[in-house]
């Protein structure tokens, strides 16, 4: 379904992705982990565009997005692309002077063309469902660290995209804000969502992906069912992270 194939990237004639290659099926959530530096959200920017890889091929529902540095998509193809995945940050990045029902209508009305009307109910149905019907009107300094990351959840929705990218989605939340921010991404998983998901949190890892990957300087190291990973890892490198972490 997604297919990230040889991806590279450098910065500066330095590696900050080596040959990685992943595949996702419709419906799979996959959790990334990995020691800081180690190239999980340069990756993860790749599947998107946000970042072009210096080479590697990435295809969705056999649409190929992006190939290496000379194949630029056209900015068509981007903005499809774009609507296609969608993208959820560590820091919200949400527009700061509109409510949190503007934030989730705005490019509904702007990339999809839709009606202010049906954004409107979209964007209602939406924050109802991340479990913030009654903020729809405040603007994003008047809630709460997890309120703000469920309306960036929100908005990523609204676009319906087939696969949702999170890069790191709790890091800048109190454990307690990004619990709240975790059930929403597990009723999202539950709900058949095609997942990528860079985290920390393992125990989410362990209970919602399907597969855990984890990266090192670059490169997958390692891969497999999170329990078996997590508790039974293989290589060395895994061994070494996980016993700092866990
Ligand atoms: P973290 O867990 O801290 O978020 P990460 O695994 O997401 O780390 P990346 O942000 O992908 O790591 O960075 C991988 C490497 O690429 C790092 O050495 C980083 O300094 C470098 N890098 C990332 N973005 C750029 C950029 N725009 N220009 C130059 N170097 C970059
Ligand atoms: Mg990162």
């Amino acid at each position: 379904f997604l297919v990230a194939e040889n991806i590279s990237v450098e910065f500066n004639g330095k590696p900050a992705v080596q040959d990685i290659s992943l595949t996702v099926e419709r419906g799979e959530v996959v959790a990334i982990i990995g020691p800081s530096g180690s190239g999980k959200s340069t990756f993860l920017r790749c599947i998107n565009h946000l970042q072009s890889p210096t080479s590697g091929t990435v295809r969705i529902d056999g649409v190929a997005i992006t190939e290496g540095r000379d194949r630029h998509p056209n900015a068509r193809d981007l903005a499809q692309l774009r609507r296609r995945v969608g993208m959820v940050f560590q820091q919200f990045n949400l527009f700061p002077n509109l409510t949190a029902l503007e934030n989730v209508m705005l490019a509904q009305i702007h990339a999809l063309g839709r009606s202010k009307q049906e954004a409107r109910e979209k964007a209602l149905a939406l924050l109802d469902r991340v479990g913030l019907a009654e903020r729809a009107n405040h603007r994003p300094d008047e809630c709460s660290g997890g309120q703000q990351q469920r309306i960036a959840i929100a908005r990523t929705l609204a676009l319906d995209p087939l696969v949702v990218l999170f890069d790191e989605p709790t890091s800048a939340l109190d454990p307690e804000l990004g619990a709240e921010v975790l059930t929403v991404m597990r009723e999202l998983a539950e709900a058949g969502m095609t997942m990528i998901v860079v985290t920390h949190e393992m125990q989410f890892a362990e209970d919602v992906a399907d597969r855990l990957v984890f990266i090192s300087d670059g490169r997958i190291v390692e891969e497999g069912k999170p329990r078996d990973v997590l508790r039974n890892p293989q290589h060395p490198r895994t061994q070494r992270f996980l016993h700092a972490v866990l």
